[in-house]
């Protein structure tokens, strides 16, 4: 069966964090394709100081030399807050059955995964890939806080250690994949920008271009 990651974000900026987890987890699942799909109206985020399109092009030239990686816009055409189940949905509809889903996604974003729009119905359309990213002792993050009781039984009612599981059904599973992820975030990038540092060699150098010759993140 073919095999698809998708890796939703905000992108404001993408970075090489976002790559070489994406790169990593193809790596190690065997994926066909990475996809990335950029949320216009982010539900659980303030609204983005970077427009939409901005956002867009930017994580379309971070990705442009690696064939294994695509760019889809189905969120940025729809109109109101980018839920994930709706993509998802499109995606099913387009991919057909035959074709294993699955959603990439930080420690961080699964923690506040049961207050998703439908997020229970979400496993029916593609399996769930974890990844441990770099933990912040900071009291405005909660990234050191433990899963919510609810979030812990879903996890391990759907749990397979089996990265071939993943492959033999299109979706239901979630797995978590050990991996050194970049300390790299868009929140610390656009700190660097307000503070006039670099931020050479944290994202693509196209991507960096981008972003002076936009006057993004002053
Ligand atoms: P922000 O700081 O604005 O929240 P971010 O760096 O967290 O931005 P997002 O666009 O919010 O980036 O992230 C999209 C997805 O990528 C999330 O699932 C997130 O957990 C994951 N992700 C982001 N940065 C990394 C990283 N350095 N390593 C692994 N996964 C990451
Ligand atoms: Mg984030």
């Amino acid at each position: 069966m073919k095999a698809i990651g998708i890796l939703g974000g905000t992108f404001d900026p993408i970075h090489s964090g976002h790559l070489r987890m994406a790169q990593a987890l193809a790596d190690q699942l065997d994926f066909d394709e990475v996809r990335f799909i950029p949320a216009a109206t982010p539900p659980h985020k303030n609204k983005p100081g970077t427009s939409a399109q901005h956002r867009a092009t930017m994580v379309q030239l971070a990705i442009a030399n690696n064939p294994m990686f695509t760019f889809d816009d189905c969120e940025l055409k729809r109109s109101g807050a980018s839920y994930t189940i709706d993509t998802l949905e499109t995606l099913r509809k387009n991919l057909g059955v035959q074709t294993s889903l699955s959603l990439l996604m930080g420690s961080d974003a699964f923690k506040q995964f049961d207050t998703w729009y439908r997020w229970q119905d979400i496993l029916e359309y593609c399996h769930i890939v974890l990844v441990q990213r770099p933990i912040k002792m900071s009291h405005t993050s909660n990234e050191s806080n433990p899963l919510s009781k609810t979030l812990e039984s879903f996890l391990h009612q759907h749990y397979t250690e089996n990265k071939h599981d993943l492959h033999d059904a299109p979706a239901g599973l979630i797995t978590m994949q050990q991996f050194q992820a970049l300390d790299i975030s868009s929140t610390a990038i656009r700190e660097a920008m307000q503070h006039g540092e670099s931020i050479r060699y944290l994202l693509p150098d196209s991507v960096m271009d981008y972003i002076h010759l936009h006057h993004l993140y002053q």
